[in-house]
C-alpha cells in the first residue's frame, strides 16, 4: 500500500490529529481537553473504535495534542508513547516551554496559554532517537526532532512524516508552510526538518494547516 493512503487526518477544529491504518491502528496526538467525544466521534467516521488502537503517540506536551490522553488511557489498552522530556511533563499535566519566535507569537502567547495544563497521564514508552513501528505491521519509526518544544517527536511512514508542531501551516495560509509561532530551541529545530528531508519525507503532515511538500519545507531553512 501507497504510504500517504495510510495516514488519514482526524479534523479536531484548530488542530488535528492523525491515525496509521495499519493492521492495528495507530493514533498520532490527542486533541485539546474535552475533545474526547468529537475525536471517538471523527474515529468511528473513518470505522476505527477506541479499543481497536494499539498506540498512541504524542508528538509533544501542549495541551492541544496531549489534552485528551488521560481520557483516552482509561478507554483504552493502547500503549502511550513519547519522548523522554514529553513523558515527564506528561506525568505533571504541564506543557512544555512556549517560546514565541515572533511578535505574532508573543502577542498570542495569551490564548495560547490554555494549553499550558492537561490531566496528567503516564506514558508508557520513551523514544530515544528513533523506535521502529515494524511490531505494528508498519515500515515506519517515530523520531525524535526537537525544535517547537525539546521534546517533539515526529512519525515517518515512508516518504509520509506526521510532524505535529515541527512546521505549522501560516495563520492566514495554512496551506503555506512556516516554522512554529512557538520554537524553544531554532538550532535544534532546523536539525530536524534536515533529518527528515534526509530521511526521505516528501510530504508533510503537520497538525495546524498542511499539508505541505518536503520541497517547500526545505525553503524554511
Ligand atoms: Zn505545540
Amino acid at each position: 500500500m501507497n504510504p500517504s493512503e495510510l495516514i488519514v487526518r482526524i479534523p479536531l477544529g484548530a488542530t488535528s490529529a492523525y491515525v496509521i491504518r495499519g493492521p492495528v491502528p495507530i493514533l498520532i496526538d490527542a486533541g485539546m481537553v474535552g475533545q474526547d467525544a468529537l475525536l471517538r466521534w471523527q474515529l468511528r467516521r473513518i470505522g476505527v473504535e477506541l479499543p481497536d488502537i494499539a498506540l498512541i503517540v504524542v508528538t509533544h506536551a501542549h495541551g492541544d495534542h496531549a489534552g485528551c490522553l488521560a481520557r483516552l488511557s482509561d478507554m483504552t489498552d493502547a500503549a502511550i508513547a513519547c519522548s523522554r522530556e514529553t513523558m515527564e511533563n506528561l506525568r505533571r499535566g504541564a506543557a512544555a516551554p512556549m517560546k514565541p519566535r515572533t511578535v505574532v507569537g508573543r502577542a498570542l502567547l495569551p490564548l495560547m496559554s490554555r494549553f499550558a495544563s492537561y490531566p496528567a497521564v503516564d506514558a508508557d514508552v520513551a523514544v530515544v532517537e528513533t523506535m521502529t513501528l515494524a511490531p505494528f505491521g508498519i515500515d515506519g519509526m517515530l523520531l525524535t526532532t526537537p525544535g517547537h518544544t525539546r521534546g517533539c517527536l515526529s512519525v515517518l511512514v515512508g516518504d509520509q512524516a506526521i510532524v505535529g508542531d515541527l512546521v505549522s501551516g501560516k495563520l492566514a495560509r495554512p496551506r503555506t508552510p512556516s516554522a512554529p509561532l512557538l520554537l524553544e530551541d531554532p538550532d535544534a529545530w532546523a536539525r530536524s526538518v534536515r533529518l527528515l528531508l534526509d530521511r526521505g519525507a516528501r510530504r508533510f503532515h503537520p497538525a495546524h494547516g498542511g499539508p505541505f511538500d518536503a520541497d517547500r519545507v526545505a525553503k524554511l531553512l
